[in-house]
């Protein structure tokens, strides 16, 4: 009797393998297949702009799960291998080698693809984004080049990979410049007055910060890029160029196969997509709320959260995401730690002084507490989770009251 088909995953990741040990976990016992593009099994992102790239953890350290861990929980995991195309009325998805795989149910997590920067000369080598591990080789191995040679590095985008590796590369002594379009850094995630905090940390490192940047082309001979030209015509010169402008989601497969996607695959608080034998989770996401707007997620809380709900919704169960989103940044010594949505923000109060290095920044809308951004302070983080979880809202008189119990509110 031939076995029938199992749960296929797409996307060796974060999501991926979340998603596969949550339904070994919640009892199925049919067979699931792994299978991620990329030569390596699954290894953890988030050291490849920090410890990582900073030659400060080996590779059994990246490691997320061993192949033999997955194959103990009879998890098959194929890497090299892509999935090109969703056959949803056959339920068999087709891979590059010609073979194809029937699916019962099928798991999306397919992650993103860091943005390419639009401009000419931006195909030149030694101009570098960093997703994969692949990348962050790539990229230590010319900064190693740019520090033989004395030759600068320019990074674009002031969001969290430029400036984790602009950290990590000024650790190593290389001479550093950050390029920012907008007016401020991280501006869609910090309040006003903490991304002038960054500012003056990256700049009190020695990083030139351009801010407002308008970056026009890159400039390269045979050996690679030599400079990055501004729109006023000004040159810097760089032996490496590191593109952090941001992610699109990995959603073409699914909008091939006609599945809802806006800006990433359209699914709901259980990570159910518009076909119901098809999940999907992480990076590749836009999860619907409930007052109808869309909202994109990027960060391992997420496609952890994404994972769980996905396998339990294959398992004909809810189980909505609902905890409070969390994110960290590591720069330099300081360890961002960031708690809840901050968009919509209006109102801010800082707890702890901001010169010491170790403080807290409130989020408001009005009175209700949208978020918190702790820097070098995991027990405000830590309880910044509980209120948010909880639905509980300091003033924000009482959250820049140091004296104040925040703790209290919550008995
Ligand atoms: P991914 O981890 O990207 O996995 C998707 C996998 O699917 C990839 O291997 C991809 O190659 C594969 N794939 C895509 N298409 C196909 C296909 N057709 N066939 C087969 N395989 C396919 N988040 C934090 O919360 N904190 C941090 O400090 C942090 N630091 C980061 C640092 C870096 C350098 C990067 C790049 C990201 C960082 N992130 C961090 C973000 C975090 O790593 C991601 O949000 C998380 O990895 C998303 O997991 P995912 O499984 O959705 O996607
Ligand atoms: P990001 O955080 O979205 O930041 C990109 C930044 O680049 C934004 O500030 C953006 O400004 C700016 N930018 C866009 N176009 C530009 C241009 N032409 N010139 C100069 N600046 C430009 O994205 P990212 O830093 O590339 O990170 C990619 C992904 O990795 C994200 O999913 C991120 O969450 C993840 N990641 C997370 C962490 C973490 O959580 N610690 C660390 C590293 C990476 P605008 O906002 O104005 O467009």
């Amino acid at each position: 009797m031939s076995q029938a088909p199992g749960i296929v995953i797409v996307g060796a990741g974060q999501a991926g393998v979340q998603t596969a040990e949550a339904l070994r976990a919640g009892g199925f016992e049919g067979p699931i297949t792994l299978l991620g593009d990329e030569p390596h099994g699954p290894y953890h992102r988030p050291p490849l702009s920090k410890a990582w790239l900073a030659g400060e953890m080996d590779a059994a350290q990246l490691v997320m799960r061993a192949p033999e861990m997955l194959a103990r929980k009879n998890i098959e995991l194929r890497t090299g291998v892509t999935v090109q195309r969703i056959d949803r009325a056959a339920k068999c998805v087709a891979l590059a080698d010609g073979s194809t795989l029937p699916y019962s149910g099928l798991v999306l997590a397919t992650g993103a693809t860091p943005r390419a920067l639009p401009l000419p000369g931006a195909n030149a080598p030694g101009v570098l984004p960093l997703r994969s591990r692949a990348d962050a080789s790539a990229i230590a191995e010319r900064m190693g080049t740019c520090l033989e040679k004395g030759l600068p590095i320019v990074v674009i985008g002031g969001g969290f990979i430029g400036l984790e590796v602009a950290a990590t590369a000024r650790k190593k002594g290389a001479t550093v410049t950050v390029l920012e379009a907008a007016p401020r850094l991280l501006g869609r995630v910090l309040a006003p007055v903490l991304s002038d905090w960054y500012a003056e940390l990256h700049r009190g490192h020695g990083v030139q910060l351009m801010l407002g940047a308008q970056v026009a082309a890159i400039e390269a001979d045979a050996s690679g890029v030599t400079g990055v030209k501004l729109a006023d015509g000004t040159v810097l010169p760089a032996g490496l160029v590191v593109v952090g402008i941001g992610v699109s989601a990995n959603d073409q497969l699914a909008r091939e196969a006609g599945l809802e996607c806006d800006r990433g695959i359209v699914v709901d608080g259980c990570g159910r997509t518009s076909d119901r034998s098809i999940v999907a989770a992480g990076d590749c996401t836009a999860r619907r709320l409930a007052d109808g707007s869309l909202l994109r997620l990027e960060s391992v809380q997420n496609a952890t959260e994404q994972g769980k709900s996905a396998a339990a919704a294959l398992l004909g169960q809810d189980r909505p995401f609902t905890a409070t989103p969390w994110f960290w940044s590591d720069q330099y010594d300081k360890k961002l730690q960031m708690a809840g949505l901050s968009i919509g923000a209006d109102t801010w109060a800082v707890r702890g002084d901001m010169a010491s290095g170790s403080f807290s920044v409130y989020h408001f809308q009005g009175q209700r507490l949208l978020a918190v951004d702790s820097v070098n302070a995991a027990k405000d983080h830590l309880q910044a989770r509980k209120l948010l979880d909880a639905g509980v809202s300091p003033t924000p008189e009482q959250a820049g009251d140091a004296g104040f119990d925040l703790g209290g509110l919550l008995k």
